[in-house]
């Protein structure tokens, strides 16, 4: 793995966008005093997550942003990204061997899909904003700090790896001071590596330590309560049994009414039928009736004629004896 590329921009005395390409063989980076070749090596160390404000000769993480020059404002954020080619040694995400066993982080980790696999190359930026916030990226994807430690940490090129090596560092590897020269080695050694599984081991295993103590708690709180659920879970019980026997009764009752109403209606169709039968005699009654009455009629009519016709012959009878009185009188 070799580093082809460092990017600045804001970040310490380098306002603008700065590139750096870095080729094979050896790098020198030459300046007077103060001119910020330091401040170079504190960009790579930032951008593979140097959290320490006294390796970053700062008093707080805002120094790291461009503070401002004669004729310049101070930038509000500052960006730094390296690229390494990992073509010969590639870089392989814990992500990627399923290290990870936290299901919350799990899920995390799903929204930050990130592929080293087939990539030749790896972008890790890191970027802060004057307001606080930072940001850090693998190959684009934002993820957290925690995913670059984890990216470095067997390669020897992590924040305290051995591999960036400042003014400051070079009197701790001189140091007669153990402890201060054990991290270098133990980071040389791979063992940080181990070192830091250690830590988030411990860390997890506090997490779990007050999540039995909230369980505990809730345990307690909950155990407080079962005598009063008991009681109700017994009534509860004795409803459903007792709302089962209301619903047969109930189905019982409906039963007998549907019964009684059928037996209704069969009595109602019997009647209705013989009634009908009654309606039907009563018409043919009626029709005879009819019938009878038009020929009373008829008759009548007959009558009628032959009455008005012997009331004629009558008159004309009449007439004819009166002719003949009066012709006998002359
Ligand atoms: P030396 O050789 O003495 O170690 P150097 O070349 O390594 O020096 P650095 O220490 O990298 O130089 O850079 C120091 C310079 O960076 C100083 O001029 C300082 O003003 C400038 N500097 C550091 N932080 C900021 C900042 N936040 N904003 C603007 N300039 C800054």
């Amino acid at each position: 793995m070799r580093l082809k590329t460092i990017e600045m921009q804001g970040f310490k005395s380098f306002p603008e966008k700065t590139r750096i390409s870095i080729d094979n063989g050896v790098t020198a980076i030459i300046g007077p005093n103060g001119s910020g070749k330091s401040n170079i090596s504190d960009a790579v160390r930032w951008v593979l997550g140097e959290m320490s404000l006294k390796s970053l000769r700062g008093s707080r993480m805002e120094d790291v942003i461009f503070n401002g020059a004669a004729g310049r404002t101070p930038s509000n954020f500052c960006s730094v990204s390296i690229i390494l080619d990992t073509e010969e040694e590639a870089l392989e995400s814990s992500y990627d061997s399923g290290d990870n066993t936290d299901e919350a982080e799990n899920k995390e980790t799903k929204n930050a899909k990130f592929r080293l696999g087939d990539s030749k190359e790896v972008v890790i930026t890191r970027k802060y904003y004057r307001s606080g916030e930072s940001e850090y990226y693998i190959n684009k994807t934002q993820v957290r700090l925690k995913d670059i430690y984890e990216l470095f940490y067997d390669t020897g090129i992590g924040r305290e790896g051995y591999s960036v090596i400042g003014q400051g560092k070079i009197a701790e590897v001189l140091s007669q001071k153990g402890d201060e020269r054990r991290s270098i080695f133990e980071e040389a050694a791979g063992i940080s590596k181990f070192r830091y599984k250690k830590t988030e081991a411990e860390r997890k295993l506090k997490e779990t330590e007050n999540n039995l103590v909230r369980i505990n708690d809730i345990l307690n709180e909950v155990s407080s309560r079962i005598g009063p659920l008991e009681k109700e879970a017994e009534n509860a019980k004795q409803y459903l049994v007792l709302s089962e026997e209301k619903k047969g009764l109930e189905i019982t009752l409906w039963l007998e009414k549907i019964d009684d109403i059928k037996k209704e209606l069969e009595k109602s169709e019997i009647e209705c039928n013989s009634g009908k039968y009654e309606l039907e005699r009563c018409e043919e009654l009626v029709k005879k009736l009819e019938s009878k009455l038009d020929s009373s009629i008829n008759e009548g009519y007959e009558l009628s004629k032959m009455l008005s016709e012997t009331e004629r012959k009558k008159s004309d009878a009449k007439q004819k004896s009166s002719g003949i009185g009066s012709k006998k009188a002359v």
